[in-house]
C-alpha cells in the first residue's frame, strides 16, 4: 500500500534520532490499521479510561463530572469559549505538555483556542504521512496549497527527501483567476485546499480552458464536498479528489479510503461517535450528530466534543482496513435547513446547479426564520424573468415549502475561518452550536 516514496521518507526518519520516534509511530500506525475492529475499539476504550481519570483529577472543568464516559455532558464550543482556561489540565507529563495552540473562529464570530500536546502533534505528523502513503503520493513532486492564512510567496519542503517537492503557499482569498494563473505557473502534481475553492477552481478552469496537465490529484479539506466535485475534477483536470476530514480543534478525524470513497476514522487520534437525535448511537446507514475525543488530549481534554457536524456511519471495508468508517460527511449543523413541516436537509446551491440558469458569480441561501428565506446572489441584474427561473429552481430544491426573495450584493465574504459557505440558518437552535 506504500508507495516507495513514503518507504524512502520512512527510512530517512528513523535515521534522525528526533525523528526516530515519529517513523516508530509511523510503523505502529501500519500495523494498528490492520488490527479487527474489536480489538481497536478495546484498545480506544482503554485510552478514554485513562483520558477520563487524568481530566478528573488534573482538569477544573471535568472535577465533578461522572465516572463513565457514556454519562459525560456533550462539550459544546460555547463550553470552551466560556471555560479554556479551567479545561487545561494541571498537571501535564513532559510527553503531553502543550506546544501549540489551534484558533478557530466559531459561527458565533468568539474565537476557540484550543492547546495540543506533543504526543499529538506527533502524530498528526504519522498521520499526514499515512495520509501519503495511503494514496501514493510522490514526495519529491511539488504541491500547492491554498489555505485561510499562509505566509504569502511561502515555499517550503512538505518531505524530508533530499529531493523533497516543494510546497507552495497561497492565500485562498486570492480572487478565483489569480488562483488559476498561480496554479498554471506552479505546475503542481498536488493541490490542496478546502472543497468550495477546489470546485470554483474547477468550473473556473472549464470555463477559461485552464489545463493543469502534471496534476496527479486534488487535495480537499475543511468542508463538505459539493456532490459534482469529483465527476468534474476529473472531467476538467483529470485528476481524482482526495478529501480529509479534519478540525483545527483536533487535525485529522477521518482520512479518505485508498480505494473508495468513504473515510476511514483515524481511531489512534480521535474516539468518534454518531449519535441520534436521542443520543443513542447510530446504526449502520444511519446519519447522526459527530461528537469526538481526541484521544492523545492530555493538556487540555475534550471529551465527548460535539463539532456541529453531522456523517453517516458506513459498514465494514472491503480493504480489509479495521478502522471505523463514515460513508459521508453530510453537512454542518450551522448549514442545515430546517423546513417549516420540520424536515430538515442540506441543500446544495452550487453553482452547477443554479449558475446554469443564469450568469451568478456568487450565491447564498440564508434561513432568517422558519419560512423566510434570502437567496443572496452576486451577479449583474438579471430581469425579472430570469430572477424568477433562479427563485423557481432555488424553491423547487427546497422541496417547494417556502417561499424566497432574491437579494443583490457586491460581494458574499467568506465565513471567519476563510470558507465560503452557500448555505446558512440563522436559525437559533443552530447559533447555538
Ligand atoms: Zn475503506
Amino acid at each position: 500500500m506504500s508507495g516507495p516514496s513514503l518507504l524512502e521518507e520512512l527510512s530517512l526518519l528513523a535515521q534522525r534520532p528526533l525523528r526516530a520516534a515519529l517513523g516508530a509511530m509511523l510503523q505502529r500506525l501500519a500495523a494498528s490499521e490492520r488490527l479487527p475492529a474489536a480489538e481497536l475499539e478495546r484498545q480506544q476504550r482503554a485510552r478514554l479510561t485513562a483520558l477520563l481519570q487524568h481530566a478528573r483529577r488534573t482538569v477544573p472543568f471535568y472535577a465533578r463530572h461522572p465516572e463513565r464516559f457514556e454519562e459525560l455532558p456533550l462539550l459544546t464550543r460555547r463550553d470552551l469559549q466560556e471555560h479554556a482556561e479551567a479545561l487545561e489540565s494541571r498537571e501535564v507529563a513532559p510527553a503531553h505538555a502543550a506546544v501549540r495552540s489551534a484558533h478557530t473562529s466559531g459561527s458565533t464570530g468568539a474565537p476557540v483556542t484550543v492547546k495540543l500536546g506533543r504526543a499529538q502533534e506527533h502524530l498528526l505528523q504519522a498521520l499526514t504521512l499515512r495520509d501519503h502513503g495511503w494514496h501514493q503520493r510522490d514526495l519529491t513532486l511539488t504541491a500547492a496549497a491554498l489555505r485561510a492564512d499562509p505566509q504569502l510567496g511561502t515555499v517550503t519542503r512538505w518531505s524530508l527527501h533530499p529531493r523533497g517537492g516543494r510546497l507552495l503557499s497561497l492565500p485562498v482569498d486570492t480572487p478565483l483567476d489569480e488562483q488559476l494563473a498561480w496554479l498554471q505557473r506552479a505546475a503542481p502534481s498536488y493541490v490542496v485546499t478546502y472543497a468550495n475553492n477546489a470546485l470554483g477552481l474547477v468550473e473556473r478552469a472549464e470555463a477559461l480552458g485552464v489545463a493543469l496537465p502534471g496534476l496527479r490529484e486534488l487535495g480537499t479539506f475543511g468542508e463538505v464536498l459539493p456532490p459534482d466535485l469529483r465527476r468534474r475534477a476529473r472531467e476538467v483536470w483529470g485528476a481524482p479528489v482526495v478529501d480529509a476530514y479534519s478540525c483545527c480543534e483536533l487535525g485529522f478525524i477521518a482520512l479518505q479510503c485508498p480505494e473508495h470513497e468513504h473515510y476511514h476514522v483515524q481511531a489512534e487520534n480521535v474516539w468518534v461517535e454518531l449519535l441520534r437525535e436521542d443520543g443513542s448511537p447510530c446504526a449502520v446507514g444511519e446519519t447522526g450528530r459527530v461528537v469526538v475525543t481526541p484521544l492523545h488530549a492530555f493538556a487540555m481534554p475534550l471529551l465527548r466534543y460535539d463539532l456541529g457536524d453531522y456523517a453517516t456511519r458506513g459498514g465494514p471495508c472491503p480493504t480489509g482496513l479495521g478502522l471505523p468508517v463514515l460513508e459521508r460527511v453530510v453537512g454542518r449543523s450551522r448549514h442545515l435547513i430546517t423546513l417549516p413541516s420540520g424536515q430538515r436537509l442540506w441543500p446544495r446551491f452550487g453553482s452547477n446547479v443554479l449558475g446554469k440558469l443564469a450568469p451568478l458569480r456568487q450565491l447564498r441561501l440564508v434561513q432568517h426564520s422558519l419560512e423566510r428565506f434570502v437567496l443572496e446572489v452576486v451577479a449583474p441584474p438579471l430581469g425579472a424573468e430570469l430572477e424568477a427561473r433562479v427563485l423557481g429552481a432555488a424553491e423547487e430544491l427546497l422541496g417547494g415549502e417556502v417561499t424566497l426573495t432574491l437579494e443583490y450584493r457586491d460581494d458574499i465574504p467568506r465565513s471567519a475561518s476563510g470558507k465560503y459557505e452557500d448555505c446558512v440558518s440563522l436559525l437559533p437552535a443552530h447559533h447555538s452550536q
